[in-house]
């Protein structure tokens, strides 16, 4: 690609060092993205998809500690010169700016996020103010644009509501509106829809294709579902034990996988077509303690093509199997590595 990113995740490590031990939550993932590109980051519970997103907010709770590595993200008046968000005081002006303002969250628990003894609108407004030089009346303004944006109806009745009053689908379009109401560059979606129910869903995520087109965002879309990402990305990152597995299009990583987590993941789905009666593969094993990581590609105690002596011995690096898509697997070792 001749454009430049937005987002540059660089080499980025984020261990967390308790008493018993050091977990390496993320041990050096690198992807970008793109003006207007969903990104869609998918992996089992532990794969640091989340510690990932916030190390981009800068808002990983202690022990937890960026070792290594960079998030840049590039100037919204000069997109040829960026910032780097590692090198930020996690608690200064600049990363308070950039959070909420440049880069907005949609949590996964909205009612986690709004506090219940405050109306929505004045918690939305609270958050506009502090990123534009605005009013209060200015402010309720932009607040019910983008209530009514969310397609929430009756919106200057709704923007006196508190929390308890809304339904879950409701105070999600809420979150969505707070975290659109700054005008972001880049949107981050940690599960948005995991604790509302399967029609809610389909509605959010409508919501969010249609926002993120008309205003052309990038978002970081992180998700455990892989039915979601095909629905929602265009670029996908694949995630096992704090590492990137398989990044690419995401076509390709449905339709042409190759790394081999990336396979046995997509052939546990069920499908539609498959044979009606037949037991669906799973992947053999489970996840390693995160204390007991395993040496060498951390997916080598579970991979059925592991080569004994190599790939339980060093990290393999991440070579080009694919038009932007990379694989971290030994099985393309020939192939030329991912550099920047
Ligand atoms: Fe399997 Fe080896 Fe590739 Fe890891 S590097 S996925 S163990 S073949």
């Amino acid at each position: 690609m001749t454009e430049k990113p937005i987002l540059s995740v660089r080499d980025l490590k984020v261990y967390f060092h308790l008493d018993e031990g050091t977990v390496k939550s993320v041990d050096g993932v690198s992807f970008d993205a793109y003006k207007g590109q969903v990104v869609g980051i998918v992996g089992e519970s532990g794969c640091g998809k989340s510690v990932t997103m916030k190390s981009v907010l800068r808002i990983v709770e202690p022990p937890g500690k960026i070792m290594e590595g960079q998030v840049l993200l590039s100037k919204r008046d000069n997109p040829d010169e960026y910032l780097d968000i590692t090198a930020m005081n996690e608690k200064g002006k600049d990363i308070r700016a950039i959070r909420g303002g440049e880069i907005a969250l949609i949590p996964q628990e909205p009612m986690a996020a709004f506090s219940p003894i405050h109306t929505i609108g004045n918690q939305i407004m609270e958050a506009i103010m502090l990123h534009s030089d605005v009013n209060k009346k200015e402010a309720r303004e932009i607040c019910i644009r983008a209530l009514s944006a969310v397609g929430m109806s009756m919106p200057e009745k709704r923007v006196d509501s508190y929390t308890w009053q809304l339904s879950g689908g409701l105070r999600q379009r809420a979150i969505i509106a707070m975290a659109i109401a700054s005008n972001p560059r880049l949107l981050i979606a940690d599960e948005p829809t995991t604790a509302i129910d399967v029609t809610t869903q389909a509605q959010i995520l409508r919501l969010l294709k249609d926002l993120q087109q008309e205003r052309n965002m990038s978002i970081l879309f992180i998700t455990h579902d892989l039915g979601v990402i095909a629905q929602m990305a265009q670029y996908v990152v694949v995630m096992y034990l704090g590492r990137v597995m398989e990044k690419g299009p995401v076509d390709a990583i449905f339709h042409n996988p190759k790394h081999p987590y990336t396979q046995a993941l997509l052939q546990s789905i069920p499908s539609a077509q498959k044979t009606t009666k037949v037991k669906l593969p799973t992947i053999s094993g489970s996840i390693p303690h995160p204390f007991n990581k395993p040496k060498g590609c951390p997916f080598h105690p579970r991979c059925t093509r592991a080569v004994n002596g190599k790939c339980n011995r060093d990290l393999p690096s991440e070579f080009v199997v694919g038009d932007q898509q990379f694989a971290s697997c030994y099985l393309y070792e020939g192939n030329e590595e991912f550099v920047r």
